[in-house]
Parts: C-alpha cells; sequence; structure tokens
C-alpha cells in the first residue's frame, strides 16, 4: 500500500534514564537544596506581602519588578544569593532561575490550597526536583546528559545513563542536533531511584510504512478477552484478572451503598488504592503481558486498528482502557502505525458480503441471514475492524498518536463525523438492511 500520511507529528515526549551514582553530581544536588531550602525561607518572612503568584512569577505588593529574572533583586532573596554565591563571580543564572522557580511552584500551589496562612516555611522535599529550564542536554544516544550548574556557566556535570533499556526508545523521536545533542525543555531528577525524567516539546512521532492492518475486537468475556483478525482469541490472563478483582472491590467500598459507612481517611486511603490500582499497577501488568504479544501480531508492515469499547469505560472493570492506552504506547515507542476504530455494526455486519443484521449474530455464532457465512462473532468483529482502518488509511486519516491528547479526542470525532456522512459511506457499508 503507498504511504499517504504525513510521518512526522509533532509530539511532547518524556525520557526516563537511570543515572550512574556520581559524586560530584549528588554534592551539587545537595547545594540546589540547602539553596532552595534558603529561598523558602526568605520567601516565607515576605508571604504577607505577596500579592500573587503567577505559573512563575511572585508579585510583591510594595514592589513592581520588571524583568523574568527579577527575584535576583528583590531584597530578601539577595542577600540569600550574595552569601551563597560569594565564592563564584561566573555563575549560571540559568540554572539559579529554574531552582528558584521551583521554589516559587511550591508556594504557588500551598497558597492554592490553603490561603496565605503559612506557620513555617515550606520545607523542600529532598527526594526529587525538578528543573523547568535547559538545565540538560542528552546525547543521541542516550549514553550521556550534560547539566549545567548555578555556580559556573562553563562547568557541567557529566552524567553516564545506566540502564539503556528505560524508554530508550523515545529517542529516535526526538530531533538532536549536527553534534548529537539534544538541548532539552527540563527534566524531573528522582534522588532515590536516581531516575532522571527528561521532557522535550520538540519531539516528532514517525511512523513506519503499513501495508496492511490487524484487527482486535475487545470483549468483557474473559475467555474472549481479545479477538484478533487472524483468527486468533486470547482470554485475560489470571494476573491481570486479579487485579481487576481488586479494583472491583474498591469501587464497590467506594459506591454509594457505602457512602454513609465510609468516610473521611478510610475513603481516601480506598481512592488512593485505587488510583494507584490504574496508574500503576494495571499499566504494568498490562505492558509484562501484552508487549510479547504485539511484538508476535505487528510485524513489520502490520499496523494495528483498536476496537473502541464504552462497556464499563467509567470504572474500567474489563481492563479495556489499560489495553488501549498499553497498546498505544508500544505504538508509539516502536513507530506502529495506529487507528481507534469507532465501531457502528462491526458486531452485526458480514464480513464477508457486508450485510448488517442483528439476526445474523447469536451469541459467539455469526451466521449471515443473507450469504450464509459462519464465523466466531468476534472474529468476524476484529476482521469488520480491520477493514474500516483499511479503509480510513486508503482515505489518508491520521493516525491515533503522536500529539497531545485534545488532538486525539478531535481524531476520533472526525472520524465519527466523517461517517455520519452519508456521502462517507465506505464501500463496506452500503448493504445496510432497510
Ligand atoms: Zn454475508
Amino acid at each position: 500500500m503507498i504511504q499517504f500520511m504525513s510521518d512526522k507529528v509533532k509530539k511532547t515526549a518524556c525520557v526516563k534514564l537511570k543515572i550512574k551514582d556520581n559524586p560530584e553530581f549528588v554534592k551539587y544536588i545537595a547545594s540546589v537544596f540547602d539553596l532552595m531550602q534558603k529561598i523558602s525561607s526568605a520567601v516565607h518572612s515576605e508571604i504577607l506581602n505577596i500579592s500573587n503568584i503567577g505559573g512563575f512569577k511572585l508579585t510583591w505588593k510594595n514592589k513592581e519588578y520588571k524583568d523574568a529574572e527579577e527575584f535576583r533583586e528583590l531584597p530578601f532573596i539577595k542577600p540569600v544569593l550574595d552569601d551563597f554565591f560569594k565564592d563564584h563571580d561566573n555563575i549560571g543564572f540559568s540554572a539559579l532561575r529554574a531552582i528558584y522557580w521551583s521554589v516559587v511552584r511550591m508556594y504557588r500551589s500551598y497558597v492554592g490550597r490553603n490561603k496565605k496562612n503559612m506557620p513555617l516555611p515550606i520545607r523542600v522535599n529532598t527526594n526529587a526536583v525538578a528543573f523547568k529550564d535547559a538545565t540538560f542536554k542528552i546525547k543521541e544516544d542516550g549514553s550521556q546528559i550534560i547539566m549545567s550548574t548555578m555556580f559556573d556557566k562553563k562547568i557541567k556535570i557529566k552524567l553516564e545513563v545506566d540502564d539503556k533499556k528505560s524508554f530508550i526508545k523515545n529517542l529516535k523521536y526526538i530531533d538532536f542536533n549536527d553534534k548529537g545533542f539534544k538541548q532539552n525543555a527540563g527534566g524531573i531528577i528522582n534522588m532515590r531511584t536516581n531516575h532522571l525524567v527528561l521532557t522535550t516539546d520538540d519531539a516528532y512521532f514517525e511512523c513506519q510504512d503499513v501495508d496492511s492492518f490487524i484487527g482486535v475486537d475487545i470483549n468483557m468475556n474473559l475467555e474472549n478477552f481479545l479477538t484478533w483478525s487472524d483468527g486468533d482469541i486470547i482470554s485475560r490472563p489470571k494476573e491481570i484478572q486479579d487485579l481487576l478483582d481488586k479494583l472491583k472491590i474498591y469501587n464497590k467500598l467506594l459506591g454509594k451503598e457505602n457512602r454513609a459507612l465510609i468516610t473521611g481517611n478510610s475513603r481516601t486511603k480506598i481512592n488512593k488504592a485505587k488510583n494507584r490500582m490504574h496508574k500503576r499497577y494495571l499499566p504494568k501488568a498490562m505492558r509484562k503481558w501484552l508487549y510479547p504479544i504485539l511484538d508476535k501480531k505487528l510485524k513489520k508492515g502490520i499496523a494495528l486498528a483498536l476496537d473502541t469499547v464504552t462497556t464499563g469505560a467509567t470504572n474500567g472493570s474489563f481492563g479495556q482502557e489499560h489495553f488501549i492506552a498499553c497498546c498505544k504506547r508500544y505504538c508509539e515507542e516502536n513507530g506502529i502505525f495506529v487507528y481507534e476504530i469507532p465501531t457502528p455494526y462491526t458486531s452485526q455486519m458480514c464480513n464477508e458480503c457486508n450485510f448488517i443484521a442483528k439476526a445474523n449474530r447469536n451469541g459467539d455464532k455469526f451466521k449471515c441471514i443473507e450469504c450464509g457465512h459462519e464465523d466466531h462473532s468476534d472474529v468476524n468483529a476484529a476482521k469488520n475492524i480491520k477493514a474500516y482502518a483499511d479503509y480510513l488509511y486508503s482515505i489518508n486519516f491520521e493516525s491515533h498518536i503522536g500529539g497531545n491528547s485534545k488532538y486525539h479526542k478531535s481524531k476520533s470525532a472526525k472520524i465519527k463525523a466523517h461517517f455520519r456522512d452519508p456521502l462517507n459511506i465506505p464501500p463496506l457499508l452500503l448493504r445496510v438492511k432497510s
């Protein structure tokens, strides 16, 4: 098939890297936390004089500061900096600004939640630090990070990357300069796990050429959780079923009938456990199980056509949302084209003659009342999903990955709107029963 699509879509990418122990780095980070704590105390002493806290800005009641580096001139910050940098005359102000702003953000979020009544300065969390500015440069092969410091513009810390497996695949979607380095927007360092998560807006998603699609139908049933257009039927694995069962219990505890019984702290705890399940345990278990399956299904040139299901979507009771998210992540990491197919009639339509009737389907058995074609119902549906994808690809619809989530939604809406227009009914839908 001809590649119609624009092959590069702008997106925000994250690269998570495990960094090797580095004494220079550990020493530097300790001084960063030290300075942050000092800035925090200085800001706190003036908290009553704050009139407004913006994203990256504290506005002071009694004085106007014009430039973006106003903090250097603030009468209560200046002595802190003068004292802290007394042995340095070549200060790296972009790194310093990032440190100042990370304190400002802490105050903004505190004041937003608690008004301005603050007995003590905010204590700086020494587990993680976020550098929003262009602090890091990353090497194209992901082997090295160069970090600028606040102490000297010219001196950089070199960090070796330890774990080459972690998220390294995303690197191929980031534009590097001719020296093989990318200046990143910023990053978060987790001191406990030695991870550095870098983000960049200057990334793109690139798809491999598409020869054909494989379709997958998602089902609530445990036995035929995933049905593929190649005829393969895969049940939901026990490890994911166990997690979903736990989730069901959390949902029940949080449900209407327990509203009066479970309150306050207990409710908060259950909610936290539920969120952890959704954000951490289920995605992780899904990846572990699904990635090897996708490795086999999505050989070179094969793109993915995903079912979109709405049943149980609000509480995720059969794992479909984790399946879809996991598939999209895999495709993004591997440059595989993917569609989410809105599925009008996929379960009622005969894949052989395209005749649509409710009577075509009886449970797992599909028998077309028009042409007599027989198949497993879900296999027939998966084949229809594949057919939709082939059609969408032939009329040049963009993939469902790349770009931000708002964009994803607009793509689904566009596809749905496309099918609502009678002029756009694809050839495979022409024989709707009147
Ligand atoms: Zn038929």
